[in-house]
């Protein structure tokens, strides 16, 4: 699954391509986006604005409609020039958005609604989507009050979340928690103040760090070489870049996503310290 910066990459290179221009040509092979399109046609109308929201992708039009996008594993947008090759084969297409100068496609998107602002805010799921790390106007109050309640729940469970907060994946998650010394089996809610605080800076950090860097290749540790790009992420029985202890990597549940961790460097806390 892409992780908030990728979106946030996705959508920065949309809104380049596409932003302030007017559709010449809308094609889908999705029956619902397809009937929309007819009743209220999409050609005409100007890309507003391309933007991420944690996992979604937005892109506004004029006249109160907005496509919203969603990955997954297989999903994802292409950008070409009028005429050019595509990468992908045509069964793969879902959306083709054309304007004068570019030509932006979605191949295999699973999740593809339109939806005006007053649906969009009642649509479940994304309507509940916690404070986005990427925006501009991250609300760390209200990420820190979510995080810290959800009861009984693990911190890596915790932040994988979106409604706590929008924008960590899997490999943040670990990244994350290492740089900020806290355990990711640790209960969210037994977090204090200036761990939380310190958590939420972190993420800000290494979120950032990697929506400026245009590599695919995502790094938290701000080394150079390409074999020390991250802490701990997929590093189990391997040195730990701070102490030397073997990395451990866990599940938090059967059906849960692996964790990684430094045992030294994150030490797991009594869950009634305060
Ligand atoms: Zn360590």
């Amino acid at each position: 699954m892409p992780e908030g910066d990728t979106l946030f990459r996705t959508a920065a290179t949309l809104q380049r391509a596409i932003g302030g221009q007017v559709v010449t040509r809308f094609e889908s092979v999705l029956p619902k986006l397809e009937r929309v399109d007819v009743d209220t046609p999409i050609a005409g109308r100007t890309v507003e604005r391309v933007e991420s929201a944690g996992k979604w992708l937005l892109m506004r039009f004029s006249g109160d409609l907005t496509l919203l996008t969603h990955m997954l594993m297989s999903g994802s947008w292409h950008i070409y020039r009028p005429g050019e090759r595509w990468q992908r084969s045509r069964e793969h297409m879902r959306i083709v958005i054309e304007t004068a100068r570019m030509v932006a496609v979605a191949f295999n998107v699973p999740v593809a609604e339109f939806h005006t602002a007053a649906t969009l805010a009642r649509r479940p799921g994304f309507s509940r989507l916690g404070p986005d790390l990427l925006s501009g106007g991250f609300d760390a109050p209200t990420a820190i009050a979510n995080l810290t309640a959800q009861p009984g729940m693990e911190l890596g469970p915790a932040l994988l979340k979106q409604s706590v907060l929008a924008g960590i994946g899997n490999e943040f998650k670990s990244e994350v928690c290492f740089e900020a010394g806290l355990n990711p089996f640790r209960k969210a809610e037994t977090l204090t103040a200036d761990e939380s605080q310190r958590l939420i800076g972190v993420a800000l950090r290494q979120l950032s760090d990697n929506v400026r860097q245009y590599s695919p290749k995502r790094r938290t540790t701000r080394r150079v070489e390409r074999s020390e790009n991250l802490w701990v992420y997929n590093r189990t029985g391997r040195p730990c870049r701070k102490c030397g202890e073997p990395i451990l990597g866990r599940r938090h549940s059967a059906d849960a996503r692996l964790s990684f961790w430094c045992p030294r460097c994150q030490p797991m806390v009594r869950t009634n310290a305060s």
